[in-house]
């Protein structure tokens, strides 16, 4: 799949990074992990450093999935508002959704102190411009102070006064951060290593054998690897394998402006719009990046024919928004993005292939989600029970598909 085009920032600001040699030879660990992006970093940083023995490989050089076009705020939200996900799923579930996205910053945080890579915390404002949403938004205030969650409810005086946002209504919370995700990324996969693990780019996976006890991974490199665990951590392009309604791919678009000489002065903090189509933006040094747009297709020529004008479109957006910020953009480019019906990802292993564990942050807060499959997918491994994996296995979609083609009255819509 061709998950990125034109100018991801982080790529144009690091170039590869760490290097390693594709699989030249057979190896035998506990797990294999196939996928070196953020989630599959954070796993084998993890499990490296319980003394898990871990080989990991990218058909790719390292990090240039996602993970490399990804802006990476972090969030504790879902793309289903609280107040909404409680009417579909169960609401004490519901809030322990985003209760777990909280705790999954703070994890995060400090695995990026451990590897020395700059973590900013920073408020979240999750805005309306449109004085008709204003009553949803509001709801969705009240459902996630019910929840026990840090948030204030903002009014439109105080964005323009405070922030210099033209809103009509806003919750800010303090529950989020930012980070370089690719940084992140490539010093978790350095640390792993330094810890034993051995990490292979250019090797692709390209078949499975399992057993009672072990899988072994076949590779175009010709070498195999026998493990008894394998984890997909292999993104979006999961999603072509696995059973149909599970994600749906959409294209994102993303842009990097000049550095902005007023930033020092500017409070920072991460904006979110509640709309659709969505804008949001964070601070990275001293330029913003700004992204949303999306559409519902992944072709990559369509999508990528889209791109100047997706980046027209934001910067005259954002402008309208924050118009005391005299914005340009410099960087732009597309990426794939996958959305799940209740917008949490999926840990854990399909039903009857229980040696064969899935680590998918889809999502917006795809990156809290893959900061959580480490822990869930460590304790399995581990063999340790832990009660937050139902939340995100398959089979509750699965599950809610087959009842509701038993019985179509019960379809929500989003
Ligand atoms: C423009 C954009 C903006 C985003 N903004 C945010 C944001 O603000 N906050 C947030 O939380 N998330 C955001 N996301 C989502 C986030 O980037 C993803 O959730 C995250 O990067 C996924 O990481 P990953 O490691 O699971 O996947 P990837 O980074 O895609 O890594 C998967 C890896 O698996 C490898 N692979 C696949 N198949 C095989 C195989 N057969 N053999 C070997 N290797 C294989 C690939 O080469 C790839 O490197 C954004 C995404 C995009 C595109």
């Amino acid at each position: 799949m061709d998950l990125h085009s034109g100018s991801p920032y982080w790529l144009l600001l690091h170039g590869l990074k760490t290097v390693v040699p594709p699989l030249t030879r057979d190896r035998t660990c506990d797990v294999a992990i196939i996928g070196s992006g953020i989630t599959g970093a954070l796993l084998a940083h993890r499990l490296a450093a319980d003394g898990v023995s871990v080989t990991l490989i990218d058909r790719r050089d390292l990090a240039q999935g996602s993970t490399a076009a990804s802006t990476a705020l972090l969030q504790y939200d879902l793309d289903v508002p609280l107040h909404k996900l409680r009417s579909r799923i169960d609401p004490g579930l519901a809030d322990h959704a985003f209760a777990l996205g909280v705790r999954a910053i703070t994890r995060l945080e400090e695995t990026a102190k451990s590897v020395s890579v700059p973590f900013e915390r920073v408020p979240s404002l999750y805005f309306t411009a449109d004085q008709r949403s204003l009553d949803d938004l509001a709801a969705e205030h009240d459902a996630r102070r019910s929840a026990g969650l840090d948030v204030r409810w903002v009014e439109r005086e105080e964005l323009w006064s405070r922030h210099g946002l033209v809103a009509a209504g806003a919750i800010e919370s303090a529950a989020s951060a930012q980070v370089d995700p690719y940084e992140l990324t490539h010093a978790l996969l350095a640390d792993a290593i330094h810890c034993g693990a051995h990490v292979h780019d250019r090797t692709r996976m390209t078949g499975l054998t399992t057993s009672a006890s072990t899988v072994v991974i076949a590779t175009d490199r010709g070498p195999s690897i026998t493990a008894s665990f394998v984890v997909y951590a292999t993104g979006y392009e999961s999603a072509a394998s696995l059973p149909p309604g599970l994600v749906s791919l959409r294209s994102t678009y993303a842009l990097a402006t000049e550095p902005i000489e007023s930033s020092a002065a500017q409070a920072r903090f991460t904006m979110w719009e509640y709309a659709d189509p969505y804008l949001y933006a964070r601070w990275a040094g001293d330029r913003l990046l700004i992204g949303g747009e999306d559409e519902d297709f992944t072709t990559p020529a369509a999508r990528d024919r889209l791109i100047g004008l997706k980046a027209r479109s934001l910067t005259d957006r954002f402008r309208t928004l924050m118009p005391g910020l005299s914005i340009e953009p410099a960087f732009a480019w597309t990426g794939t993005f996958g959305t799940t019906p209740d917008g949490l990802g999926y840990i854990g292993a399909v039903p009857g292939r229980p040696r064969e564990l899935y680590a998918l942050g889809f999502g917006g807060n795809g990156i809290t989600c893959s900061a959580l499959a480490a822990d869930l997918l460590a304790d399995r491994i581990a063999g340790r029970e832990n009660k937050d994996s139902a939340l995100f296995c398959f089979e509750r979609t699965l599950n809610r598909k087959a009842h509701t083609a038993e019985n179509p009255s019960d379809r929500v819509s989003s």
